[in-house]
């Protein structure tokens, strides 16, 4: 029974929450990691199975109805298929995703099938291997891509690519992952380089933006015209080719900030409950289950947390303050 949606103070219902499991990763994109000196919290500080599922189940009974698993990378977390299992039971929960980097796909793609797992982004910015040497700092592109192979066997329902968009960098691997994806069927997905790696590398002008990979796409492979959004609130602006090849996503966040209608929650691989990627503040929510609070006491907190919700992050504006975490302990 849900008592009251989860609305904050600009009217924006929130039934969407990313559960990052680990901020632990088995490679080290710049654009999120350091390559060397990576400090991890410690395990005992992580939430465990109980609680993360306990929290998921206080989240659904407040209007929470899509679930998605994240980190660092989540698939290095032990035994994430019983996990997953977990999650897909917890009544109100209607959509379950996972976000990975592919790389443990080939061993996990089935037993995460096995456990009630359909959706699957995939992150993957090229299929050039020494680019994406260069960008994770591994040579792993040929077991991403031995794990999209494994996933697309076993009939996931949708796979999407995610590849980060940095300019004088990925505009030789547009046209070709594109092109990748609709001979497989997977919806590739441009994001935007946000300033959320840890090194401060960020600059407005790294960021290659939306409406330039839609040119290069027009122009080279099939005219892109915008799908009137299924779900409004979806991050993702969608695009579909003129010759009905598919459908390609974009996650604008710096030239097309979607900010009024997220509908999203955070809860990192710490416990930290956060109401936007870039907020500043978090509410603890491990300390409150570790002190023995109920779950009417934890739900209280769910509540003030997105009524505090700020209108949207200042990107671009000169009052952006990156926030004191980057990417991989925030969860993408
Ligand atoms: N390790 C998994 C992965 O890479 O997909 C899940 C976590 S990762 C933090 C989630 C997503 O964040 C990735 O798919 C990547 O595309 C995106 N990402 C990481 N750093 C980013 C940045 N600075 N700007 C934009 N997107 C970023
Ligand atoms: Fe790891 Fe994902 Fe961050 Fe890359 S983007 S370093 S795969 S957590």
């Amino acid at each position: 029974m849900i008592e009251a949606p989860l609305i904050d103070s600009f009217g924006r219902i929130h039934d969407n929450l990313r559960i990052s499991v680990t901020d632990r990763c088995n490679i080290r994109c710049f654009y999120c990691m350091p390559e060397t000196d990576v400090h991890f919290v410690p395990r005992a500080e992580i939430l465990d199975f109980e609680e993360i599922e306990r929290f998921a189940r206080i989240a659904a009974s407040l209007g929470v109805t899509k679930l998605r698993v994240t980190g660092g990378e989540p698939l290095l977390r032990r035994d994430l298929p019983a996990l997953i299992r977990r999650l897909a039971a917890i009544p109100g929960i209607r959509d379950l995703a996972l976000t990975t980097n592919g790389v443990l796909l080939p061993q996990l793609a089935g037993p995460l099938y096995d456990a009630g797992l359909r959706r699957l982004n995939v992150h993957i910015d090229t299929l050039d291997r020494e680019r994406f040497a260069r960008i994770t700092r591994r040579d792993d592109l040929p077991k991403v891509l031995a794990g999209l192979d494994a996933a697309k066997r076993l009939g996931y329902a949708a796979i999407k690519l995610n590849a980060v968009a940095v300019k004088n960098l990925v505009e030789p691997d547009i046209v070709p992952l594109a092109r990748y994806a609709r001979e497989n069927g997977f919806e590739p997905r441009y994001i935007e380089f946000m300033p959320l790696d840890a090194q401060g590398l960020w600059d407005r002008r790294k960021v290659l933006l939306a409406d330039d990979i839609i040119e290069t796409l027009s122009r080279e492979i099939s005219p892109l015209i915008p799908v009137p959004n299924r779900d409004p609130r979806a991050p993702a602006t969608e695009y579909q080719y003129a010759d009905g090849g598919g459908r390609v996503g974009f996650i604008a966040s710096v030239s097309r900030p979607f900010c009024l209608n997220c509908n999203r929650l955070r809860i990192t691989a710490d416990g930290k409950l956060r109401y936007c990627l870039f907020a500043i503040e978090e509410d603890d929510v491990k300390a409150l289950m570790r002190s023995g609070a109920p779950d009417g006491e934890i739900a209280t907190l769910v509540r003030r947390n997105v009524a505090g919700k700020w209108e949207g992050h200042e990107i671009n504006t000169a009052r952006f303050v990156p926030p004191p975490r980057p990417m991989y302990q925030i969860g993408g």
